[in-house]
């Protein structure tokens, strides 16, 4: 999806702000982040959902102040939702309910920017790569699924093609799962 880069920008300067803020009051992060502390910073409790459908990820009610996550996914797939949920509060974007598919779409893809931001701090994966340049290695010390290290990883610039070819074949690029 082509958009313009200062949205981009926005989405990662945005998570970068939030991270600083708590960190200033909390102390300095350090991997796995705390997501579901992240959120009641905000003043949002995660709650946990069972009677929902597979497919089902998150929702958020900025008026309660909750956060809901499907019981049901991975670890790893809660906490990349949990972030998703809490860019969207960030970015201010308006509910789903008063967007157009369109808009609803653009919103998506830029909390998931802003979401592997806090997940996946740049500063912080920087420092770590200078231990491991295994993105496996570097997702169980994120907590984070391959698959969003992978993209996080490519998104920085570090893979050239052979190694994304080879995670290719692996097939750890595909949508966040
Ligand atoms: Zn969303």
């Amino acid at each position: 999806m082509n958009r313009p880069k200062k949205r981009t920008e926005l989405c990662v300067s945005t998570a970068q702000k939030f991270l600083e803020a708590y960190e200033s009051h909390k102390g300095a992060l350090v991997p796995p982040i705390p997501v579901v502390d992240l959120a009641s910073w905000l003043g949002f409790q995660v709650v946990y959902l069972s009677l929902v459908e597979d497919d089902f990820s998150a929702l958020v009610s900025t008026r309660e102040k909750l956060i809901g996550i499907n019981s049901r996914h991975h670890r790893r797939r809660q906490r990349f939702s949990i972030c998703h949920e809490l860019a969207h509060i960030l970015l201010h974007h308006p509910p789903e309910s008063r967007c157009s598919v369109r808009e609803i779409e653009v919103y998506n893809a830029e909390a998931d920017e802003c979401a592997a931001e806090i997940l996946m701090p740049t500063r912080l994966i920087k420092r770590w790569l200078e231990q491991t340049q295994n993105p496996f290695e570097l997702a169980r010390v994120f907590d984070v699924s391959e698959q969003a290290m992978t993209r996080k990883l490519i998104s920085l610039g570090f893979f050239g093609g052979l190694v994304r070819d080879t995670l290719v074949g692996w097939d750890v690029l595909g949508n966040e799962t």
